[in-house]
C-alpha cells in the first residue's frame, strides 16, 4: 500500500482513539481534496507535498484535537500554494473550517524581523489578536513545528531566519497557550541552528554521561514511587532531563557549568487530587533535602498561562540536586497541553483552579464554562477574541503599534509621535488615502502625511480619537498654542513700538496687516501669533513687514492725494507758514485762527514734531508726527486733503497735558515713589494710577502738565531711576 495512504489509516485509527463519534468520512475527503489540490508540489527533501498537511494534522491529533482542526489542518496551505479559494473550501468543508483555513493563511502571510523586546511583544500580541479562534493558532504552532523538523532541507539563511523567528515568536507564543511540550521542542529545533556548536557541545556532554544519567534517574525513580506506595499514595512517578534551551539558557545567561544546574533532572509525581499533592510534597521532603528558597506552590498561585504544580528542588544522597514536580491529572494535561487540552475528547477540569487576576482571564472563563458544556457550545466558546478591546497596525518600517480597539488615524499619528499628529495633513492605509475618521483594522500598514505647515489638530480630533494619549497630546496642544498666542501677541506688541507702531491701530486698520498675513500664508492673525510665540517666526521680520507695507500703501495714497488736488484745483499752499504768536503754540500751515485741539491719543507738547488734521467742525487736531493715527501709511485715501502742516511757535499757554506710561514690577510703595518724584519735578499731575498686572508687574499710568518736551524728558529720566521700573513711555493712542 501506499505509504502516504497508509499513514492517513494510522491517523483515522489514531483519531477515532480519542474520539470515536468522529466525522472521519470529512477528514478523509479534506485529505484528498488536499492530495489533489497538491498534487504538482513537492516538499523540499522531494517528499510529495501532502506529507506536510499529513503531518501537521498528525502532531494535532497527538494533542487530541478535534476534527475541524485536523481537517483545516489538512487544508492550510491549500489557498496560499494552491488554486483553491475560501468559497470552495466553505462550500465541501463548511465555514468553520474554511475560517480556519483563512486564519491560518493570513498568519503565514505576516512577516516578521528580528525586533527589540517590546516590539516582538507586540508582534506576538497581534499574531494572538489577529486569530480570532485560538486553533487557528495551535494549527499554525503545529505547522511551524513541522517545517522546524524538516528544516534541514533548507538554505542556511533560511533555516537562521525560521529558527530566529521561531524563537521570538512562535515558542513565546506556545509558552503563553501553557503548551510546555511543543516549546520546547520548538526551542531546542531552533537553538540547533542558531547555535550548532553551543547545541552540539551540551547534547555530546549529556551523551556521554547518559548511562549514568539513567541510572541515577531510574534509581531515584523507584525510591520515589516505593516510599508513596508505602504511604498508601497512589501515584504515577515520571524522571526526564530537562530539555537543551533551558540547559543552554542557564549556562550561558548564568555562566554555570552543567553540574552546577540545579534542575538538570526533573521528577513529575502525578497524582489524583490536590491533597495528595501536598501529601507527597511532605514525603518528598522527609526523603531528602530541600533546596532553600527553591519551594513554588503553583498550585496555590498558578502562572498566568494557567500552570499548576508544586515544585521543589531536594537533594539527594549521592549529592546530585534534583527537581520535583507534583501535580494532579488534569494539571498535568494542561502542562503539557495548555489550550489544546480542552478539546480533548474526555475532559476532567471540574476541579481545576486558575488564577482570577490571569492576564489570561479567558483562559479561565474558558475553563468555567467549559463545565457542562456539550462539544459543539464548547468550540464556540473557545472562538474567543482575545484582544478584543485592542488593535495591532504596522507602521510603513515593519514597527507594530498597539492601539485601542476603534482607533483612527488620529490615534495612530500620536502614538508614533506628538509632533507628528500636531503636523497631520493626511492618512494613507494600505497605501490608500483616507479620512480621519476611518476606524483601524489589526495589520493595517498606517502612514500619515505630515506637513510642517500644517495649522496644528483641529477641537473635532478629540472626538474622533480612541486613545487617551492623543487626547491628551491635543489637549495639550491647544494649552500650548493658547501661551503661544499670548507670547506672540506680547512680543510683536513690542517690536510694533520699536518701529514707532501702535499694535491696537495696526489692527483695527486691517489692511496692511492682511497683505502681510496672506503672503505669509496665515490664516489668522492668532495663527500668526501662535508661530511667533513658539519661535518659529521672528516677531521683528513681521513687524517690519508691517512697517513695509505701511509705507507702500502711504505711497499710494500720496500719489492719489497729489491726482485729486489736481483735480479739484485746490493746489497745496507753497508758501512757508509765518511763525507767529497763537494761543494753543501752534500754527497752522495755510490757515489762520483756526480752533487747534491737542489729540488725547499722542499728548503732544512742544519739542514733539507734530502733524495736523483737520477734523468736520472741531478745527484742526494735533498729533505727535510718530502718533499711529496719523501714520501717512494708514491715512485714508478720501482724507488725504485734511492732512496739514503744523508747527510749534511761542504761545501764552504755558503748560500741555500729556499722558505716560510706566512698567515696574510690581511692589509696596511704588505708586507713592512716583508721585514723590513728579511732585520733587514741580510736576503737576492731574492723574495718576498704578495696576497691578497677574504676572507680577505693575502697570502706573499718569496725566501730567510739561512745559515742553525738554521738561517731559527730565521728568522720563526721573522717573526710569525710581526703583523697580524699567520702561517710561508716552501713552500710546
Ligand atoms: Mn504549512
Amino acid at each position: 500500500m501506499d505509504p502516504i495512504l497508509e499513514r492517513f489509516h494510522a491517523l483515522e485509527e489514531k483519531v477515532l482513539s480519542y474520539n470515536p463519534s468522529a466525522d472521519i468520512k470529512r477528514l478523509s475527503a479534506a485529505f484528498q481534496y488536499a492530495d489533489e489540490a497538491h498534487a504538482q508540489q513537492k516538499r523540499k527533501d522531494g517528499s510529495p507535498y501532502i506529507t506536510h498537511p499529513l503531518a501537521v494534522a498528525e502532531i494535532l491529533a497527538d494533542l487530541d484535537m478535534d476534527t475541524d482542526s485536523l481537517i483545516a489542518a489538512m487544508l492550510h496551505d491549500c489557498i496560499e500554494d494552491t488554486g483553491a479559494t475560501y468559497e470552495d473550501i466553505a462550500r465541501q468543508f463548511g465555514a468553520t473550517v474554511a475560517d480556519l483555513v483563512e486564519g491560518v493563511t493570513k498568519l503565514t502571510r505576516m512577516q516578521y524581523t528580528s525586533k527589540e523586546e517590546e516590539q516582538m511583544e507586540n508582534l506576538r500580541k497581534m499574531f494572538m489578536a489577529m486569530a480570532k479562534d485560538v486553533r487557528v493558532i495551535l494549527i499554525k504552532l503545529c505547522d511551524r513545528l513541522h517545517n522546524m523538523r524538516t528544516l534541514m532541507y533548507k538554505s542556511e539563511r533560511k533555516q537562521k531566519e525560521k529558527a530566529l523567528e521561531t524563537m521570538e515568536i512562535y515558542a513565546p507564543i506556545a509558552h503563553r497557550l501553557g503548551m510546555q511540550r511543543l516549546k520546547w521542542e520548538l526551542e531546542d529545533l531552533s537553538l540547533q541552528y542558531l547555535d550548532p556548536v553551543g547545541y552540539k557541545e551540551i547534547t555530546d556532554e549529556l551523551a556521554t554521561r547518559s548511562s549514568a544519567h539513567q541510572e541515577f534517574m531510574a534509581s531515584i525513580q523507584e525510591k520515589i514511587t516505593q516510599r508513596l506506595a508505602e504511604d498508601g499514595i497512589q501515584a504515577k512517578v515520571y524522571g526526564r532531563m530537562k530539555h537543551i534551551y533551558s540547559i543552554y539558557r542557564k549556562m550561558y545567561a548564568q555562566n554555570k557549568t552543567l553540574d552546577e544546574i540545579f534542575d538538570l533532572y526533573a521528577f513529575r509525581v502525578i497524582v489524583d487530587d490536590i491533597p495528595a499533592c501536598y501529601n507527597v510534597l511532605g514525603c518528598i521532603h522527609d526523603m531528602y533535602k530541600p533546596v532553600l528558597g527553591r519551594f513554588k506552590d503553583y498550585i496555590g498561585t498558578p502562572k498566568p498561562n494557567g500552570y499548576q504544580s508544586l515544585h521543589t528542588t531536594v537533594i539527594g544522597r549521592e549529592g546530585i540536586p534534583f527537581e520535583v514536580q507534583i501535580r494532579t491529572f488534569d494539571m498535568h494535561q494542561t502542562a503539557e497541553y495548555g489550550v489544546a487540552a480542552h478539546w480533548k475528547y474526555k475532559q476532567g477540569m471540574a476541579n481545576t483552579r486558575l488564577g482570577s487576576e490571569s492576564t489570561y482571564e479567558w483562559i479561565r472563563k474558558l475553563l468555567e464554562s467549559q463545565q457542562d458544556a456539550d462539544a459543539e457550545e464548547f468550540v464556540r466558546t473557545m472562538k474567543v477574541d482575545m484582544f478584543a478591546d485592542e488593535v495591532f497596525v504596522f507602521t510603513p518600517n515593519g514597527d507594530v503599534k498597539s492601539l485601542p480597539a476603534g482607533a483612527t488615524p488620529i490615534d495612530f499619528a500620536y502614538s508614533v509621535h506628538s509632533a507628528v499628529g500636531n503636523q497631520m495633513t493626511g492618512a494613507k492605509v494600505n497605501g490608500r488615502l483616507v479620512p480621519f475618521d476611518s476606524v483601524l483594522q489589526s495589520g493595517d500598514i498606517v502612514e500619515i502625511i505630515t506637513s510642517k505647515s500644517a495649522h496644528g489638530p483641529s477641537r473635532d480630533w478629540m472626538k474622533i480619537c480612541k486613545s487617551n494619549e492623543a487626547r491628551n497630546k491635543i489637549r495639550q496642544w491647544f494649552k500650548k498654542r493658547e501661551e503661544n498666542i499670548a507670547t506672540g501677541r506680547a512680543a510683536f506688541e513690542n517690536e510694533l513700538r520699536h518701529l514707532g507702531l501702535n499694535l491696537a491701530a495696526v489692527v483695527s486698520s486691517p489692511d496692511a496687516l492682511g497683505q502681510v498675513l496672506k503672503r505669509m500664508r496665515f490664516g489668522t492673525l492668532e495663527e500668526m501669533y501662535a508661530a511667533i510665540g513658539y519661535g518659529g517666526l521672528s516677531a521683528q521680520k513681521v513687524a517690519n513687514r508691517v512697517k513695509e507695507e505701511l509705507t507702500r500703501m502711504g505711497r499710494e495714497e500720496q500719489r492719489s492725494q497729489i491726482v485729486e488736488r489736481v483735480a479739484t484745483s485746490l493746489a497745496p499752499d507753497k508758501t512757508p507758514a509765518r511763525p507767529r504768536h497763537s494761543q494753543s503754540g501752534i500754527v497752522v500751515e495755510g490757515l489762520d485762527n483756526c480752533l487747534v485741539k491737542f489729540s488725547r491719543c499722542c499728548t503732544p507738547v512742544p519739542g514733539d514734531p507734530v502733524v495736523g488734521f483737520i477734523t468736520r467742525g472741531y478745527g484742526v487736531s494735533v498729533h505727535r508726527a510718530d502718533c499711529p493715527n496719523a501714520d501717512p501709511a494708514r491715512r485714508k485715501p478720501e482724507e488725504a486733503g485734511r492732512w496739514v502742516n503744523v508747527s510749534w511757535v511761542e504761545s501764552d499757554q504755558e503748560r500741555y497735558r500729556t499722558a505716560l506710561e510706566i512698567s515696574a514690577k510690581d511692589r509696596d510703595g511704588l505708586a507713592l515713589d512716583v508721585a514723590m518724584a513728579l511732585s520733587a519735578q514741580k510736576v503737576r499731575v492731574s492723574n495718576l494710577s498704578a495696576r497691578s498686572q497677574p504676572d507680577g508687574f505693575a502697570l502706573v499710568t499718569l496725566i501730567l502738565e510739561v512745559k515742553d518736551r525738554e521738561e517731559l524728558n527730565a521728568v522720563m529720566n526721573r522717573l526710569g531711576q525710581i526703583q523697580g521700573v524699567f520702561l517710561v513711555n508716552r501713552a500710546k493712542g
